[in-house]
C-alpha cells in the first residue's frame, strides 16, 4: 500500500488539439509547482498521479497543487494491488475514526477483475460496519462521505475519500500574458489572481514614489508580488520611480486632476514596458465606484491614453467580495499592512470624480508627458520571482 495524490482537471471544452495543448501545459506547471521536491508523475487517462514523496513532503506538495491553475480537484489517495485483501485492508485503514453516513463507490476499469462494482461495493461496505458500526453508517443516497475504489487497468487499484477543490481555471500559459498594475492595496493582488486562474502569464508593475513612500512599502509590493506569483507560475516585476512625475503634475496641473493625470502616466508606462515584455494586455483591480479614481469617467479618461485591453476582473465586485478572495489566496494580511501607497502623497482634498477629457488634455499640456516617461523609464528595477 502506498500513497499518491490523484489530480484531476476540467474536461469542459477540451476537444481534439485543444486537449492536448491544456495537458502540456498543466503537466509544465506541475512540474513547475513541485520543482526541489521528490516525486513521481504518472498519467491515468484524465488524470495524474502524484507517488513516490516523502511522507513530510506531503503538506508542501498539497499546498503547491493547491495554487496551480487549472487543476480542479485533488485527492489524497492510497495505492493497492487490485485484489479484494489489500482492497479490503485498505479500506478499514482509511475509514478508521470516522463517523457518519457513508457509500462505498466502485470503478471497475480492469474487466479482469473477478467481482463487478456493485458486488464488490456491497462487501467492502459490510466490512466497514463490521468494524466500525455504528459510528458509520450506510447511506447510498446522500452520505456524508464516499468511499471511492478505483480498479485500474494496470493492476493496481486507488482507494480515496477526499475530494479537495483546486483552483479550477485554465493552465499558465494557455491565455497569453498580462501585465498586472500592483499597488499595495487589497485589490490588484486578487485582480492578477483571477487572471492567472484564466490562464494569463503575468508580469507586474509597480510605481513608487520614494522618498515619499518608505522602503517598507515597496517591500510589502514586493511581498505581494511574490504571494501572486505562487499562482501565475512566476512574476517578473518592473519598479518604477514615480516621485518627479508627481512633482511635476502637482506643481503644474489642477490639483483636483491630480489622480487622473498620475494613473494616465502609469498606463501610458504599463503599456510601454507590457508591450517591450510581451504582454497582450494591462490588468487592474479597479472597482466601478469604489473610489474617485474609479467612477466610469475616471477610468475614460485614463482608458484613453492606451490601446492595450484593459483587463478589470474586479470591476462588478464588492470590497467585501474582494476581501474574501484576498483571504482565500492568502494576500489579505499583508495589503492590510498600514503603509502609504504612491496615490496617497500629494493626494488632493476634493478629487474630480468626474474629470473632463478637454479638461485633461488642457492640464496635461503644461508637461512635456515623452520627456517624462522616458526619464521614468531610463531607471527601472527588475526582480523575477
Ligand atoms: P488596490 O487595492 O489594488 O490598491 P485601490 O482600491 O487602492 O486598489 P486605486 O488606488 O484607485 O484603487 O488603484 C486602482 C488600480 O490602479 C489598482 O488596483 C492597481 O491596479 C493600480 N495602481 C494603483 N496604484 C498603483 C501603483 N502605485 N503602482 C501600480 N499600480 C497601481
Ligand atoms: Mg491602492
Amino acid at each position: 500500500m502506498k500513497d499518491a495524490i490523484i489530480v484531476r482537471y476540467c474536461e469542459i471544452h477540451l476537444k481534439g488539439k485543444n486537449r492536448s495543448f491544456f495537458e502540456r501545459l498543466l503537466v509544465e506547471s506541475l512540474e513547475r509547482a513541485l520543482k526541489g521536491i521528490k516525486h513521481s508523475f504518472k498519467t491515468i487517462n484524465t488524470r495524474y498521479l502524484i507517488e513516490d514523496y516523502a511522507e513530510e513532503d506531503y503538506s508542501l506538495i498539497m499546498s503547491r497543487l493547491s495554487k496551480v491553475s487549472g487543476i480542479h480537484t485533488l485527492s489524497p489517495a492510497k495505492v493497492v494491488d487490485s485484489n479484494f485483501e489489500e482492497i479490503k485492508d485498505c479500506a478499514i485503514k482509511m475509514v478508521a475514526g470516522r463517523r457518519g453516513e457513508f457509500k462505498v463507490n466502485t470503478n471497475r476499469a480492469d474487466k479482469k477483475f473477478p467481482m463487478h462494482s456493485v458486488e464488490l461495493s456491497r462487501e467492502i461496505g459490510a466490512v466497514l460496519l463490521d468494524n466500525y458500526a455504528p459510528n458509520i453508517k450506510v447511506n447510498v443516497i446522500n452520505p456524508e462521505f464516499v468511499l471511492n475504489i478505483d480498479i485500474r487497468e494496470c493492476g493496481d487499484t486507488l482507494i480515496y475519500t477526499d475530494v479537495i477543490k483546486g483552483v479550477g481555471g485554465l493552465p499558465i500559459g494557455s491565455s497569453g500574458k498580462g501585465m498586472l498594475m500592483i499597488s499595495g492595496g487589497i485589490d490588484s493582488p486578487v485582480a492578477g489572481y483571477m487572471l492567472a486562474k484564466r490562464g494569463m502569464r503575468l508580469e507586474a508593475i509597480h510605481f513608487h514614489s520614494y522618498p515619499y513612500t518608505s522602503e517598507a512599502a515597496l517591500d510589502k509590493v514586493k511581498t505581494l508580488a511574490k504571494m501572486v506569483a505562487e499562482y501565475s507560475g512566476g512574476i517578473k516585476l518592473h519598479i518604477v520611480k514615480f516621485t518627479h512625475i508627481q512633482e511635476e503634475i502637482h506643481e503644474k496641473c489642477p490639483d483636483d486632476l491630480m489622480i487622473t493625470m498620475m494613473r494616465r502616466f502609469m498606463m501610458r508606462i504599463a503599456e510601454k514596458v507590457g508591450k517591450e515584455n510581451g504582454c497582450q494586455a494591462i490588468i487592474t483591480g479597479e472597482s466601478l465606484g469604489q473610489v474617485a479614481s474609479q467612477t466610469i469617467e475616471s477610468i475614460t479618461t485614463s482608458n484613453a491614453v492606451v490601446s492595450m485591453p484593459m483587463l478589470r476582473p474586479l470591476i462588478a465586485f464588492d470590497k467585501l467580495e474582494i476581501i474574501e478572495i484576498s483571504n482565500k489566496i492568502g494576500t489579505y494580511e499583508t495589503s492590510i499592512l498600514p503603509y502609504e501607497d504612491c496615490c496617497t502623497v500629494f493626494l488632493p482634498k476634493f478629487p474630480a470624480t468626474k474629470p473632463k477629457m478637454e479638461a485633461v488634455l488642457k492640464a496635461e499640456k503644461a508637461l512635456d508627458v515623452e520627456a517624462l516617461i522616458d526619464e521614468a523609464l531610463k531607471n527601472v528595477e527588475v526582480i523575477a520571482y
